[in-house]
């Protein structure tokens, strides 16, 4: 693998059908090959070109000098003792590390796959943050995470997240290319409705995925319930009001008529009030959503989890809601593999 990256070869995951079907043409292949190569990739999740036995052998030989079939390198994985999380740190081939989640609950299988090294928008709750934002990845990058990771688990992947490191919606293009291979029928084939991308609130970007009409879940990080508390905790906020982001969120919906999840996250002091129980409810009372409330992960002594006392308060309070509400108690925080934990620094997994 080391000597793959040094020889620079492309790789293969991330390219599409019609991009397979192509380069086999340029190569004098007929078109078909390339829907071979295609399953191969994605169906059969195939590491090694040479395995490809459907393949003519001196065509697999042509496409070796030249093409690699991994995105990424794994560097590291660690399990949590229940074995039921493991977070992989991977290397690509700039160098730069990513990490993405493998859990397991019950018959539920998801993956959780980071879409950016760091991140621009300096949440303060989230550990990604602290990196700043260092690069896009590139489709390859994104999907082959799936494809480790799905490789590496005894079972099928059930459910796809877009809530690792980085803001998909500002890799837009790349995450959305991602979202139609793990889709394509004749790859992965999973379900769009298995498939979410959280967003911090990229306006702009809820209404062109609305606009574009795309079958994947949209999941919506809202963590405060108005402007002044938002804008202090996400910085995403000066630039969207809650407002806007309600209104593009119901744009969302009147066109997809697919119900949204709003993440919120309780943090002690800062997201956990009565008052803020109660403006939650308001601001979502028209909308056909679902509320994720997810307990603060912590990473360092910044903030706080509210104690169960204060988680149970505010989960009554939202009992009356018109909402669902659900609370993910994060997995794998035992090993940093919680949702906000992700960061990467000087190469180790923090
Ligand atoms: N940028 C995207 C996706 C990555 S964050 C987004 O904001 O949606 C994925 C989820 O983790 C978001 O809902 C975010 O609010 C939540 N999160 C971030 N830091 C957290 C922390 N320390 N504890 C719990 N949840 C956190």
């Amino acid at each position: 693998m080391n000597n793959e990256r040094k020889s620079k070869k492309v790789p293969l995951t991330g390219m599409t059908k019609s991009e397979f079907e192509q380069m086999c043409v340029d190569y004098d292949e007929p078109e078909f090959r390339g829907r071979q190569l295609f399953h191969w990739i994605y169906a059969q999740k195939e590491r090694d070109i040479q395995e490809m036995d459907n393949l003519p052998k001196k065509f697999r030989e042509t496409l070796m000098k030249k093409y690699r079939v991994p995105s990424l390198e794994i560097a590291e994985s660690s399990t949590s003792p229940s074995l039921k999380t493991t977070k992989y740190l991977f290397k690509i081939s700039t160098g730069e590390k990513i990490e993405s989640v493998l859990m397991e609950d019950g018959g539920r299988i998801t993956v959780c796959l980071s879409t950016q090294v760091g991140c621009a928008l300096g949440c303060t709750f989230c550990a990604t943050a602290k990196m700043g934002f260092q690069k896009n990845l590139t489709v390859g990058e994104i999907v082959d995470q799936f494809l480790q990771l799905q490789n590496a688990s005894k079972h099928r992947v059930t459910n796809v997240v877009f809530m690792g490191m980085g803001e998909p919606f500002l890799n837009y293009d790349r995450v959305i290319k991602a979202a139609e291979l793990l889709n394509h029928s004749e790859g992965v084939h999973l379900g769009s409705g298995k498939i979410t991308i959280s967003t911090a609130g990229v306006v702009s970007k809820i209404i062109r995925f609305a606009d574009e009409g795309w079958k994947f879940k949209l999941a919506i990080s809202l963590n405060g319930t108005n402007d002044k508390n938002r804008s202090e905790i996400m910085p995403i906020n000066k630039k969207h009001s809650i407002n806007d982001l309600i209104s593009a969120a119901c744009y969302y919906h009147d066109k997809s008529k697919s119900f949204i999840t709003f993440e919120y996250v309780l943090i002690r002091d800062v997201t956990d009030s009565m008052t803020d129980a109660r403006r939650l409810k308001i601001l979502l009372k028209d909308i056909p959503c679902k509320v994720n409330v997810i307990p603060y992960n912590s990473f360092d002594d910044s903030y706080q989890r509210p104690d169960k006392n204060r988680i149970t308060k505010f989960l009554d309070e939202l009992n009356s809601a018109s909402f669902t509400v659900t609370v993910r108690w994060s997995r794998g925080t035992d090993i940093n593999a919680g949702c906000g934990q992700l960061s990467v620094m000087g190469g180790s997994v923090t």
